[in-house]
C-alpha cells in the first residue's frame, strides 16, 4: 500500500463511502451485508483502489462478482482510478470464544455467511438403524462394507470418489448413513453432508430461483464429506450437472471426500456428460451384487433377533423367506416385518402356513423367474452371436465367451443344478459348465469390460 497525504486520504476514504453506498443501493441490503461489508480500504497503489476481505473464499466470490462494478463506480466518483485489487486479510489471532455463536459480533459478516448455509439446510437426516454394526456383511457387500469403512476411518481419502453402485434396496443408503455416523462419532468437527441427488438439484433451482447461488457452493464446498445418493436421477438438467460436476471437482481438490451411489456403473449412466461419467469412476467403483441365499438368512437372522422378544420366529419361516424373497434387502425386512404385525396383531403364533397365506401377493410376483432360454437369448443378442450358438459346439472365442458368460448368469439367476445347466447348453457336462463359470469369475476380476457386460445383462434379466 502507498502512503497518502493526509487530505488526499480523507478525501480517498470519502470515495470509499460514496461507492459503498452505490453498491448498498444497487445490490440490496442483504447481498450488501452478506458480501460487501467486509470489505475495507486498504489504499492506493498506483490507480489501483486496494481492497481486503476476510476470506479467501469471499475474495474469489467478490472478485468474481463485484469487482467489476465495482470499479465502475469508483471510476464514477474519481476518474483517475482503473482498477480494483482484492486482498485476502492476514488472519487476527482469535479470541477465546467459547463459539461461534458468540463470537459472531465481532465479525457480523462471516456470522451470516454461516447463517445463510445452515438456514438452507441441505443434508437430509440420518437414519439411525443405518450403522455398521447393523450391516451385515456377506460376500455380495463385502467389498462396499470394506471400502465404505475405510472411508469413515480415514482423515486423508483413500480413494476419491468412492462409487457404490447395485440395485434397489442392496445397502447402498444404508453404507452412506454409516460413514457419516461414524465420522460423527469419531469426530464432530468433520462436516459431513449426505443428500440425496435429487436433493441437490431442487436446492440448486432454489439457489437459481432466489439469486443465491453463493451459499449453495459455499455450503456444499465447505463440506469435508460429501455423499450423494443415487445420482442416476442428476442427468438431464445440464446446469445442474455443471455445478454437481464443479462442486466435485473443487472437493476433490481440496482432499475432500466424496461418496456417491447410484443404481448402476458410471459408464451406464446415462444422461450425463461423458467427462463426468469418467471423473466419477476415478476413485474407487465397487458393485455391491444381488443378495445370495447366505446373506438373506443372515440378515434376517439378525432382525428377527432385534424384533419384539415376544415374537417368536420359528427358523423355518426365516428359511422360507431367504429362499423365496430373494430381489433385496428391503423386500425381505419388508416381509418378516409384514409377518410380525401380523402375527401381533391377531395374537397367534407364526407359522410357515400363515407366512405363506400372508405373503401370497409378494410371493406370486417373484414366481417370474428367469429362464435358461431367456438368459440364452438376452445374452446373443447382446454379443450378437445366433442363439443357436448357445448349445452349438463351436469353440471360436467369439462364441464360446459369450456362452460361458450365460452359463455363469444361469448358475447365478436361476435355481437349476449344473447338470441341468449342461444339457440346456447343447448337453455340455456339469464339469463344462463349472469350468465356465470359474473362468468368468477369473476374467470378472481383471477385465473390467467383461465384468460391465455381465452386470448389464444381469440387471436386464433381473429387472
Ligand atoms: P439401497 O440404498 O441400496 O436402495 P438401502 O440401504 O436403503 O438400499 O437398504 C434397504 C434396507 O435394507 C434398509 O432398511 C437397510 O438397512 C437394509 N439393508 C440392506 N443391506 C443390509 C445389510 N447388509 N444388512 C442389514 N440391513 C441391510
Ligand atoms: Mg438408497
Amino acid at each position: 500500500m502507498t502512503l497518502q497525504p493526509k487530505s488526499a486520504a480523507r478525501d480517498f476514504d470519502r470515495q470509499w463511502s460514496r461507492v459503498r453506498g452505490m453498491l448498498r443501493e444497487e445490490f440490496g441490503e442483504t447481498a450488501y451485508n452478506t458480501w460487501l461489508a467486509s470489505l475495507t480500504l486498504d489504499g492506493l497503489e498506483g490507480e489501483r483502489v486496494l481492497l481486503s476481505v476476510p476470506t479467501r473464499f469471499l475474495r474469489d466470490w467478490v472478485a468474481a462478482h463485484y469487482a467489476d462494478r465495482i470499479r465502475v463506480l469508483w471510476r464514477r466518483v474519481n476518474p483517475m482510478i482503473s482498477g480494483v485489487a482484492l486482498n485476502v486479510m492476514p488472519a487476527t489471532p482469535a479470541a477465546p470464544a467459547p463459539s461461534k455463536a458468540i463470537a459472531a459480533p465481532a465479525a457480523p459478516v462471516q456470522e451470516s455467511l454461516e447463517r445463510a448455509p445452515a438456514d438452507m439446510d441441505i443434508g437430509a437426516p440420518l437414519d439411525p438403524r443405518c450403522t455398521f454394526d447393523k450391516f451385515v456383511v456377506g460376500q455380495p457387500n463385502q467389498l462396499a462394507f470394506a471400502a465404505a469403512k475405510r472411508v469413515a476411518q480415514m482423515a486423508v481419502p483413500p480413494f476419491n470418489p468412492l462409487f457404490l453402485y447395485g440395485g434397489v434396496g442392496l445397502g447402498k443408503t444404508h453404507l452412506m448413513h454409516a460413514i457419516a455416523w461414524q465420522i460423527r462419532r469419531q469426530d464432530a468437527a468433520r462436516k459431513v453432508v449426505y443428500l440425496s441427488a435429487e436433493k441437490f438439484m431442487y436446492q440448486f433451482v432454489k439457489a437459481l430461483r432466489f439469486k443465491d447461488t453463493m451459499s449453495f457452493k459455499e455450503l456444499f464446498r465447505s463440506a469435508d464429506v460429501l455423499m450423494v445418493d443415487d445420482v442416476q436421477f442428476i442427468g438431464g438438467k445440464e446446469t445442474t450437472q455443471e455445478e454437481f460436476f464443479h462442486t466435485f471437482n473443487t472437493l476433490v481438490d481440496r482432499g475432500r471426500q466424496i461418496v456417491i451411489s447410484a443404481d448402476r456403473s458410471p459408464s451406464e449412466l446415462a444422461g450425463l456428460e461423458e467427462r463426468i461419467r469418467s471423473r466419477l469412476g476415478w476413485g474407487l467403483v465397487v458393485d455391491i451384487h444381488p443378495t445370495t441365499y447366505d446373506l438373506r438368512r443372515e440378515i434376517l437372522q439378525v432382525k428377527a433377533r432385534t424384533i419384539a422378544e415376544e415374537v417368536v420366529i420359528p427358523e423355518a419361516v426365516l428359511d422360507f423367506l431367504a429362499r423365496r424373497i430373494t430381489s433385496n434387502v428391503r423386500e425381505l425386512e419388508g416381509a418378516l416385518n409384514r409377518i410380525v404385525a401380523h402375527a401381533t396383531l391377531v395374537g397367534r403364533a407364526i407359522t410357515l402356513d400363515m407366512a405363506q397365506d400372508i405373503l401370497q401377493d409378494l410371493l406370486r410376483a417373484h414366481e417370474r423367474r428367469v429362464t435358461i432360454e431367456e438368459i440364452q437369448r438376452r445374452v446373443a443378442e447382446h454379443y450378437k452371436i445366433r442363439l443357436v450358438d448357445m448349445q452349438s459346439a463351436r469353440r471360436a472365442r467369439a462364441v464360446a465367451r459369450p456362452r460361458q458368460v450365460a452359463m455363469y448368469l444361469a448358475k447365478q439367476l436361476t435355481p437349476r443344478s449344473l447338470p441341468e445347466i449342461g444339457r440346456k447348453f447343447g448337453g455340455r457336462d456339469h464339469t463344462t459348465v463349472m469350468y465356465a463359470i470359474r473362468k468368468i469369475e477369473e476374467l470378472r476380476a481383471i477385465d473390467a469390460l467383461l465384468s460391465e457386460d455381465v452386470e448389464t445383462l444381469r440387471r436386464l434379466l433381473h429387472g
